[in-house]
């Protein structure tokens, strides 16, 4: 929707008093967009306040640093994770600390016993927030808002492709008519033939997983008794997929990419992390080698591989003769992978041709380099529109979650991808070949590895623009702002 200068005037003094809440899920990769989307609505005039716990408030501190220095309003309510009661142990607020499976419903009854604490703080509140825009993976957030009057929106960390396609797989049920799980089906009622196997879908989908399908069922109630949906993405990336998706929800505001909204302001005002940059191994490396040339390659924040697979993605990446940069998430990191690397002599054998970073890399800054050409990744959505915002092509190892989906727009649909073949189902092994197929795939020189390139480039131009003033995602966010101030003041 188009907003009027007049209405855009009328709105920016009345957002001014306008304080929203965020209410996060503890994991890096839905704080991490939902702390820039408090930059974005903190830019538009409005006061924010995230809900975090004491450890994710450390990690996440450089962002009350920046919003002082850019006189932002951006504050944080800490509550303290309640590890000892929800049988978690001390320490493990965030997702990317559960490394046993019997953990995970361990952790998100933690994330629900949130809410007596903050409902609590609300109601010792003077003026209670305007808006509450929760995480998907709260839907107790409904009740709180009914509670106290609030308007309340789901922020999204995923695309409306997954979202339209896993609203229509569940609705028709037409996974549930297939024999085998590596049969494919199509997707119906899509803009585009679109095919999946069971193998490839999120566990909660599946049949034998009855809890998990009783939460999902309870994040879509939530869902559809909001307001609408925010969803980090932009509106030209997946034009169709959006419309599709307007039917479904009752409000859709694509207010992304937001890692690169953070990426602009921050370059704007002139603190755009290049310090840490300059003092990483990785820049220096990726100032060595030709524009395009290199290789990176990261599973996100939570990935568990077994040393012997990693094994072999090492060697692919030794045999594609690309320089390569290779994150190993903390959770890879292990002695027998360690042992390997010494045995083998890797590094050395390696030196000057791949640097490996053990745990966290800062990943845009990497995307953005002009020596990246391309990013060997397992399709989180983060990451995935973190490449397109950079105009890098990636080569697609998903595994689990929504990740398929993921692959199946970059490699299908937007044509910026090569997969390196997995079926889904857990337990393939990607080879050292597949591994050097699929870079020397994706960095062909002409033919179809330029066609990808240039249509990443394209992508990454249209990124910029549905942010510029005037753009899809900056007017789909006033818009939003309008809705929420509405109502306020009706
Ligand atoms: N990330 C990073 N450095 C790393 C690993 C991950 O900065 O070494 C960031 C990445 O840029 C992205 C997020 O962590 O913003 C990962 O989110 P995604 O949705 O891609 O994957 P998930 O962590 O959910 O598997």
């Amino acid at each position: 929707m188009q907003l009027t200068n007049i209405m855009i005037h009328a709105m920016a003094s009345q957002t001014y008093q306008q304080h929203f809440l965020l209410v996060p899920f503890m994991s890096q990769s839905h704080l991490i967009p939902f702390t820039q989307l408090a930059k974005l609505l903190a830019a538009n005039g409005i006061t924010v306040t995230i809900v975090l716990t004491p450890l994710n408030a450390t990690r996440f501190n450089m962002v009350i640093d920046q919003a002082k220095a850019s006189n932002l309003k951006i504050h944080f309510k800490v509550l303290p994770f309640p590890c000892k009661e929800a049988g978690l142990p001390e320490g493990c607020e965030n997702m990317d600390s559960v490394t046993s499976p019997q953990h995970q419903p361990l952790f998100f009854a933690a994330c629900n016993m949130l809410k007596q604490p903050l409902e609590k703080w609300l109601s010792e509140l003077e003026t209670v927030p305007t808006c509450i825009i929760s995480d998907i993976c709260l839907p107790w957030t409904s009740s709180t808002a009914t509670k106290f009057n609030i308007p309340r929106v789901i922020f999204h960390g995923i695309s409306c492709f997954t979202l339209l396609c896993s609203h229509n797989i569940s609705t028709s049920k037409v996974h549930e008519r297939v024999t085998s799980m590596s049969q494919p089906f199509v997707v119906p009622d899509l803009p585009e033939r679109i095919e999946f196997t069971k193998a490839q879908l999120p566990e909660a989908m599946m049949k034998d997983s009855e809890s998990l399908k009783e939460a999902i069922e309870q994040f879509k109630k939530a869902e559809l008794s909001s307001q609408g949906i925010l969803v980090n993405t932009f509106e030209e990336l997946e034009m169709m997929y959006v419309r599709g998706y307007e039917k479904v929800a009752r409000n859709v505001w694509c207010v992304g990419p937001l890692s690169l909204y953070e990426k602009l302001m921050l370059e704007k005002l002139g603190r755009d992390d290049k310090p840490s940059m300059d003092e990483s191994e990785c820049v220096k490396f990726l100032l060595s080698n030709k524009p395009c040339s290199v290789i990176y390659v990261c599973f996100g924040s939570m990935s568990h591989f077994q040393a012997s697979q990693l094994k072999e993605l090492a060697l692919g990446l030794e045999a594609s003769n690309h320089p390569f940069i290779w994150v190993i998430g903390k959770n890879d990191c292990s002695a027998e992978l360690e042992k390997w690397l010494v045995g083998e002599n890797f590094t050395e054998r390696n030196k000057g041709r791949g640097v490996i970073v053990r745990g966290w890399a800062p990943q845009v800054e990497i995307l953005f380099h002009p020596a990246t050409g391309g990013f060997l990744s397992h399709c989180g959505w983060n990451s995935t529109l973190e490449a397109v915002s950079a105009g890098v092509p990636m080569i697609t190892w998903p595994m689990v979650a929504e990740q398929f989906f993921n692959e199946k727009l970059i490699v299908q649909v937007l044509k910026t991808g090569v997969r390196i073949g997995v079926e889904g189902g857990g337990d393939t092994i990607v080879k050292k070949e597949d591994v050097k197929k699929a870079i020397e795939q994706l960095m062909e020189q002409g033919g179809e590895g330029e066609q990808r390139r240039n249509r990443a480039k394209k992508l990454k131009e249209m990124a910029h623009k549905a942010l510029e003033d005037g753009g899809s995602s900056s007017s789909n966010c006033k818009s939003f702002i309008q809705h929420i101030v509405g109502q306020v003041h009706s």
